[in-house]
């Protein structure tokens, strides 16, 4: 079975259980563990959600609104998942996860979409009390991509309806990876490496769905590439 790393954060259960769904072991990382001895117990790596990655670490500086996260993530997640891609570890990065992820191949962000964006539609959309998940906004898939060979039969022209609850997302796109799907208002929703296996990051929380499957083909196709790891 392959085990996946996920890093911690505050509603790390939903994360745990899309994994459980699809066959994985999840196991849930220590930041203070050294990068090496973390790829050695590892087949795929998920970055998760949280708050806003440290400006300073794509060359600016930070917005008002801008929310550092815990102590020492933002080091040990660019360490990991620079490792990782290196080493060929599949990586699924969600939401913050998106952001580390391009951050840590020389990407940048934009750090407050309602105030930096004109038109932006609402990409800050909390879930309402005992509700598992609220549709935000569709996103538009690339369809020569990882992200649109997994959701093909999920789409409907080439679109779907995404949660969203961010106030950051991707600007300038790290060299090597292409965007994989895109709002209405253009914000990047979704980014992959195309030469990898599985180096795939979204912007929306594809694991708040594992009750209803909305985006199980993602997490399938992390798994089983994983497994050939
Ligand atoms: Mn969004």
């Amino acid at each position: 079975m392959a085990v996946i790393g996920i890093t911690p954060c505050r509603k790390i259960e939903d994360y745990r259980q899309a994994i459980l769904h699809v066959g994985g072991e999840p196991v849930v990382l220590d930041v203070s563990t050294p990068v090496d001895e973390v790829l050695k117990g590892i087949d795929g790596l998920l970055l998760t959600g949280g708050n806003d990655v440290e400006p300073a670490r794509y060359g600016e500086p930070a917005h008002a609104t801008t929310v550092a996260a815990e102590p020492g993530r933002d080091e040990f997640e660019i360490g990991i998942v620079t490792a990782a891609r290196a080493r060929e570890v599949p990586i699924f990065a969600i939401c913050r996860g998106v952001q580390v992820l391009n951050v840590a191949f020389g990407g940048t962000l934009v750090q407050d979409i309602p105030s930096q964006l004109t038109g932006a539609l609402e990409h800050s959309l909390p879930c309402p009390p005992n509700q598992a998940f609220t549709f935000a906004h569709e996103v538009w898939i690339e369809k020569d991509s990882l992200l649109g060979t997994l959701m093909r039969e999920r789409l409907t022209d080439d679109t779907c309806e995404v949660n969203s609850r961010h106030h950051q997302a991707v600007k300038d796109v790290a060299s090597g990876f292409k965007v994989a799907a895109t709002a209405p208002d253009g914000v990047i929703e979704a980014i992959e490496d195309p030469a990898a296996l599985f180096c795939l990051g979204v912007q929306w929380h594809p694991e708040n769905f594992f009750r209803t499957g909305e985006f199980r083909p993602l997490f399938e196709g992390f798994l089983e590439a994983s497994q050939k790891k």
